[in-house]
């Protein structure tokens, strides 16, 4: 079964959501660097300060520190036997450094999952979302930021996983129980 995926989508896809479902059903933890960096933040820690200023400008938290908190948090023991990884990798070198990591544990991903949308359903849904979880960067321009680096840094991962064989792309418009049917649906036939 596939146990260790990767989950790809811009923000708003719904990615979050789908991700516990999976994570829920296949019985492992799903590992979100987005909700990492929250947690951080709201703690206040040195780490939450440092993503913090490019959180809330829709930038990519640089590398080095992503990758190292998600080292660390794959080498927790609930890891062991396969994750869900929302948000992670967000570029084609945190594609590079995942592997590395996996391979020292002899792990590897067994699929990548892509939600797929229209741009003006993303806006839509996530300017919604900011006036339910008042997130600091979903304000209309962080929003359209986060959406070009998506296109920019990203979206180019999916290729990576595509050559691979493991890329299953998903049409992300629907009811949430209809998208992880098919999300569920895939995963079996991929099997
Ligand atoms: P998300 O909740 O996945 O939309 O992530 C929110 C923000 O956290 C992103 O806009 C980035 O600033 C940061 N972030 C999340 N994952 C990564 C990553 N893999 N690399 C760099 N920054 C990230």
């Amino acid at each position: 079964m596939k146990r260790r995926l990767v989950l790809l989508g811009p923000p708003g896809s719904g990615k979050g959501t789908q991700g516990e479902l999976l994570a829920a059903s296949l019985g492992v933890p799903v590992i979100s660097t987005g909700g990492l960096f929250r947690d951080q933040m709201s703690r206040g820690t040195p780490l939450g300060i440092e993503a913090k200023s490019y959180m809330t400008q829709g930038q990519l938290v640089p590398d080095r520190v992503t990758n190292d908190m998600v080292r660390d948090r794959l080498s927790q023991a609930d890891a062991a036997d396969g994750c869900v990884l929302d948000g992670y990798p967000r570029n084609v070198a945190q594609v590079g450094v995942l592997d590395q990591i996996l391979a020292e544990r002899t792990w590897r991903i067994d699929a990548a999952v892509e939600l797929r949308l229209p741009e003006d359903l993303i806006v839509e849904r996530l300017l919604r979302r900011a006036v339910l979880e008042s997130r600091p960067d979903d304000t209309e321009p962080v929003i359209r930021e986060r959406l070009a680096v998506y296109h920019r840094q990203t979206e180019p991962i999916a290729q990576i996983y595509q050559t691979r064989g493991l890329l299953v792309t998903i049409d992300g418009d629907g009811l949430v129980e209809e998208i992880t049917r098919r999300i569920s649906q895939a995963l079996r036939a991929e099997a």
